[in-house]
């Protein structure tokens, strides 16, 4: 049988954008004899730098961001006995580094506009054992920075930002990576704004955290003992100070992602293109649409997710079955992690405890939203939601 020839193909809910000078830069490495980390993985850490634009900044390649996020942790020194504060609403790898570390984390409530951690949440959740807190910039829109740096500041925690979502985000007009935390973690995985197929970036103006990043991401080889005696050191010779990681991002990988950052601001300039016509092509329906971010802010526009409204009478799983049915996929960000087999018992976790990120996940559905799309593209998906409300 044969398709009817009207119907549109899928629309898929997410797809990297993954141009011929990625794939020249890919082949040039394959050739090149040399296809583990060495000088384009460097190199991607200079221009990463760069990019951000502060002299200050050290920048870490790493093969993802959940392993960038686990070496921020313990290289601010987190253990065993310790606890680490984080959003519910997120990803669990967000969360789950505290426990490879034996550290507790405590999940908080987010806020009901952005759905980013809520900062009243975050102080009233600090305890004695509490020594960091990890904020995710949801969807891309910068989480309340300056609020959450004071009560950290004031209550000597750690600040780690998962900014998996945030390539390109500014926050007070500062790009996310410059911020005042003791270190920012960036994801390549597929579906984010830029894309090595599995990569990670760690930040931090912090030169020991970056030391120590470096010697934990590559087995805890120190090279200390090359740079102060490397005339009298032999090649062959090398230190392990500590029972470190394997996660090194490859050359192939930073060959990727040499390319992808080059093109992130056009990349930004495309999805809130996308976005803002979202914005036209939804409104009126029973929705809440995604807060923008404030006047002369970058949002990167990772997500757009939109929520029911009360007067929507159509239950959530239902229009995301209809949007399925007219060919176009979505997703959900996130089933919270209060909900998650694992952190839920562990943690003896209710959904009345968050009940600003039960309601959202209970009522949204993440849209397509990605640089390959069309204005057209929006259009479809926009005329598929109506039908389906
Ligand atoms: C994607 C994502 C991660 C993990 O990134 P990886 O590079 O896949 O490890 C962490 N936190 C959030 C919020 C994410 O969306």
């Amino acid at each position: 049988m044969t398709e009817p020839p009207d119907r549109p193909p899928f629309l898929p809910f997410a797809l990297p954008e993954i141009g011929e000078e990625e794939i020249a830069e890919v082949v040039d490495t394959l050739r090149s004899g040399w296809v583990t980390t060495g000088p384009k993985a460097r190199r991607f850490e200079t221009d990463f730098a760069a990019f951000l634009g502060d002299p200050g900044l050290h920048c870490v390649a790493v093969n993802s961001a959940t392993a960038g996020l686990h070496l921020a942790l313990e290289a601010v020194g987190i253990g065993p006995g310790d606890e680490v504060l984080t959003t519910t609403h997120t990803f669990t790898a967000t969360a789950e580094v505290a426990r490879y570390l034996g550290a507790d984390v405590k999940l908080v409530d987010c806020d009901s506009a952005t759905l980013n951690i809520d900062p009243a949440a975050v102080e009233a959740a600090i305890g004695p054992r509490t020594k960091a807190l990890v904020p995710v910039h949801y969807a891309g829109l910068a989480a309340d920075m300056p609020r959450l740096l004071q009560i950290a500041r004031r209550h000597r925690l750690k600040v780690v930002e998962d900014a998996a979502h945030a390539l390109p985000t500014t926050c007070g007009g500062r790009l996310v990576g410059t911020l005042d935390s003791e270190a920012t973690v960036f994801s390549f995985y597929a579906n984010k704004t830029i894309t090595t197929g599995e990569g990670g970036m760690l930040v931090t103006r912090d030169a020991q955290i970056a030391a120590r990043a470096r010697v934990m991401r590559l087995h805890g080889i120190s090279r200390d003992a090359f740079d102060r005696f490397s005339a009298q050191v032999p090649s062959w010779y090398y230190e392990i100070v500590a029972p470190g990681f394997k996660y090194n991002l490859t050359d192939i990988a930073a060959a990727l992602g040499l390319h992808q950052l080059r093109r992130a601001h056009e990349f930004q300039r495309k999805r809130q293109r996308l976005a803002e016509a979202y914005h036209a092509a939804l409104a009126g329906l029973p929705l809440h649409l995604p807060a923008t971010a404030p006047q002369g802010e970058v949002h990167a526009w990772h997500l757009y997710v939109v929520r029911l409204a009360d007067d929507a009478r159509v239950a959530r799983d239902r229009v995301i079955e209809r949007l399925y049915a007219a060919g176009i996929g979505c997703s959900v960000h996130y089933i919270p992690l209060h909900l998650q087999p694992y952190w839920r018992d562990r943690y003896g976790l209710q959904a009345r405890q968050f009940p600003r990120s039960q309601r959202a996940f209970e009522r949204m559905i993440s849209l397509p939203l990605y640089t390959r799309m069309q204005e057209s593209d929006v259009l479809r998906v926009a005329e598929a939601l109506r039908g389906a409300l």
